[in-house]
């Protein structure tokens, strides 16, 4: 490594453009590429009208944005899956179980009959799903830039210059936990850096949202290295390291150290440097790429005024993939709420005027154009004063506590008298195409509210046979009357907005329409209690109450900034609490209130976990606070690292608690024995379509019963079982009820 960063261009390269965005949502407007990708799966169509769909939204972004003006276009942000996928196979880091498959990418992305896909995980605290790199002795990294060099040629042609973006080395490798692997990599980032140069590319971005967590002194050796080691390459386009979802920290002055040229910051979550920025180009992203928010001109204006760099380059906080396209068809919402809000293309717009207002030198508390003037914006800022700390919190307003656990235990079992691992679902039962196109009538004016209903009550129907049919000890109604488990909830309580079309990308094909919290939440009416009474009435075991706990409602929502985030989720725990009552003054006697977020909103800094897990867990003890004691209440989550926050999900209290095991071997069980309540580590993979045996549900059990308490053992599936068919669910729990009966023999000598 040489001892200075001495390379330099051969001639100046370009200047940084002054607006930017560091990524746009690739689904499509109408998700054009969830249904390519659907025909192509299917046989439908080929792979060359799959890469030309992919094409045509390409062309579409990239001419969108220049309309809109942005100055600096970013390329290979589409993907056909996933970035973090598309990074892989840039690299390389293609499993040799793969090659041979007839699409290798799909292969890792989606599994083929013989093979699984790689793991799938969540990008950092969004709701983003990425392919976790499967990085070991076998992996021989080998660039193969022609995607990124393709969108670059493919931009050029219709008359656009690009920055590629891509996954940088040490974001790549940690979540691919090989950091002892940089060696290697960085002689694949080298490669492209020159086959970008040759291509006359003037900026190239490496996105590094790792560096925003804390890092070891080793990890951040290894970010120095690392870009010191790029910056040393001769013919090199510029180099933006760009960060998201929170404060650099102590990599910050780290990366200033070496020769990159430009520096992304979060100025939405994170703040403003003091110093340390030296000679460099900051690309400021202070325009939030995580909420549907307009932009403050008055902060942003100021953080961009507070900046010392050598330039000041207007941009998102992260890529705009986590918010949906356009408001222009979000014709159903209030006209005063859709005042306040932004999606992409108006993001992009605020990223453009504010640049502009920028270079004019525009004050602090001046209104840029006619942006500014439109009034929901007027100078004021309210959510600047509404943060302040000396508002009081609703979460210090004492809830009650349900008596202590062996109480309920005692009152609970004289009530419900179960057998020893008393056998459940997760709630929802396959979702039927049927009852997806009932909704949608309804929506469109085809089908009566009253017919509708009485469809849902049919489900029900069938639902409750099935299971008892099965001979399974607890029931579910199914949800079949839900979209959403969020959105669901969200149509119901007040404070709340619904889209038309605002998807978002969860994962591949997968999208996710999140609600908009915006007001204070409050239940206007009983959600839930009119299908469980129903449920219950065609049943004599007791059918679960099934609702969403406060956390997720809140983490798969876009929710308002005016309040610290604890007090929007206790607002939502109160609604909840409302209808736990009223379902247990119904005649509810189990009521399950799902937290499958929970680890989700878990900050990026330890230093600020406790303080979450601490409002998190006791938002969920007052949504159940109102239940008596012989009111069961249950709990679900389903992750597999479940482990790391073990601690806080025995403090959520519930009675019984439902989590995924199964998918990920069991492994949870090694750590449960200290878990005080009922349990039900899952016994069958629904993530899944094969049918799991009666042996080994068996033996899952076994394992399960050798690390816990039989009192304690419950058995159930992993999580709903909403997206499989009623013939691989009724084989699946047949067995898992006969593995049950025969442990029960085995108990009962
Ligand atoms: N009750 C929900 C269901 O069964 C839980 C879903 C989830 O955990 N994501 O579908
Ligand atoms: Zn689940």
């Amino acid at each position: 490594m040489p001892p200075f960063p001495t390379a330099l261009p051969a001639s100046p390269r370009p200047a940084f453009p002054a607006s930017t965005v560091l990524g746009y949502p690739r689904i499509g407007p109408r998700r054009e590429l969830k249904r390519a990708l659907e025909s192509y799966w299917s046989g439908r169509s080929t792979r060359a009208d799959l890469d030309q769909a992919g094409a045509r939204l390409r062309e579409q972004t990239w001419r969108r944005l220049a309309e809109l003006g942005l100055a600096g276009l970013p390329s290979n942000t589409f993907s056909l899956y996933d970035h973090v996928l598309d990074t892989a196979v840039l690299l390389g880091a293609v499993p040799s179980r793969y090659r041979d498959a007839p699409d290798p990418y799909f292969a890792m992305a989606r599994g083929t009959d013989g093979l699984a896909p790689l793991r799938m995980t969540k990008w950092f605290d969004t709701n983003y799903h990425y392919l976790v790199p499967e990085i070991d002795a076998d992996t021989v990294f080998k660039l193969d830039a022609s995607k990124p060099l393709g969108e670059v040629r493919e931009a050029r042609a219709l008359g656009f210059e690009t920055r590629p973006v891509v996954v940088g080395p040490v974001t790549f490798l940690l979540l691919g936990s090989a950091l002892d692997r940089l060696d290697e990599v960085l002689g694949c980032y080298e490669e492209l850096l020159g086959a970008l140069a040759a291509e006359g590319v003037a900026w190239v971005q490496l996105d590094e949202p790792a560096l925003v967590g804390d890092r070891t002194a080793e990890e951040l050796a290894a970010v120095r290295a690392a870009y010191e080691r790029l910056g040393a390459v001769a013919e090199r386009p510029g180099l933006f390291v760009s960060s998201s979802f929170g404060d650099l920290g102590e990599s910050l002055p780290v990366l200033a150290g070496t020769p990159v040229e430009a520096i992304g910051l979060d100025l939405v979550r994170g703040s403003v440097p003091v110093a340390g920025l030296g000679g460099k180009i900051v690309v400021a992203g202070v325009v939030s790429g995580r909420d549907v928010w307009r932009t403050s001109p008055g902060r942003a204006l100021a953080a961009l005024g507070a900046l010392r760099a050598s330039r000041v380059v207007v941009s998102t906080s992260c890529s705009l993939l986590h918010v949906p396209y356009s408001l222009a068809d979000e014709t159903d919402l209030e006209a005063g709420l859709r005042g306040r809000l932004a999606f992409a293309e108006e993001k992009v717009a605020e990223v453009v005027a504010l640049a502009d207002a920028h270079a004019r030198g525009a004050a602090a508390d001046a209104h840029p154009g006619d942006w500014a003037a439109d009034a929901s914006l007027a100078g004021d800022d309210p959510s600047v004063a509404l943060l302040a700390d000396d508002r009081p919190s609703i979460a210090l307003l004492p809830v009650e506590e349900r008596s202590p656990y062996p109480v309920r235990a005692a009152a609970q079992a004289g009530h419900l008298r179960l057998p020893p691992l008393p056998t459940t679902t997760i709630g929802s039962f396959p979702q039927t195409g049927e009852l997806r196109a009932a909704r949608a009538a309804v929506a469109s004016g085809t089908l009566s509210q009253a017919d509708y209903e009485r469809r849902v009550e049919a489900e029900i129907e069938r639902v409750i046979r099935v299971q008892e049919r099965l001979g399974l000890d607890v029931l579910v109604h199914g949800e079949p009357e839900r979209n959403d488990m969020v959105q669901y909830f969200a149509e119901h309580l007040d404070g709340f907005a619904v889209t038309r079309n605002g998807w978002v990308q969860s994962y591949g094909s997968r999208c996710t329409r999140p609600p908009i919290l915006h007001g204070d939440v409050s239940r206007p009416a009983p959600i839930t209690v009119r299908w469980a009474t129903y449920a219950q009435s065609l049943a004599t075991q007791p059918v679960k109450g099934m609702l969403t706990g406060p956390v997720t409602i809140v983490a798969w929502s876009f929710v308002r900034d005016d309040l610290p985030l604890r007090d929007v989720v206790f607002q939502v725990a109160d609604a909840i609490r409302d209808e736990v009552r009223d379902l247990e003054a119904a005649g509810t006697s189990i009521i399950q209130v799902d937290e499958p977020a929970l680890r989700e909103l878990l900050p990026l800094r330890r230093a600020a976990q406790a303080d979450y897990l601490e409002w998190a867990v006791a938002a969920y003890r007052r949504a159940t606070s109102g239940a008596g004691d012989r009111t069961q209440i249950h709990t679900h989550l389903c992750y597999s690292d479940a482990d790391q926050i073990l601690a806080a999900i025995d403090g959520l209290d519930a009675d019984v608690t439902t989590i995924e095991s199964a998918r990920s071997g069991a492994r949870i069980l090694g750590a449960v024995s200290a878990f005080g309540r009922g349990l039900g580590p899952g016994v069958y993979d629904i993530h899944s379509p094969r049918v799991p045996s009666a042996d080994e549900v068996e033996s899952l059990l076994g394992r399960a019963l050798r690390a816990l308490p039989v009192e304690r053992v419950w058995v159930n599936p992993d999580c709903g079982l909403k997206t499989r068919t009623y013939e691989e669910v009724e084989a699946s729990l047949a067995n898992v009820v006969t593995a049950t009966r025969r442990l029960r023999a085995t108990l009962a000598t």
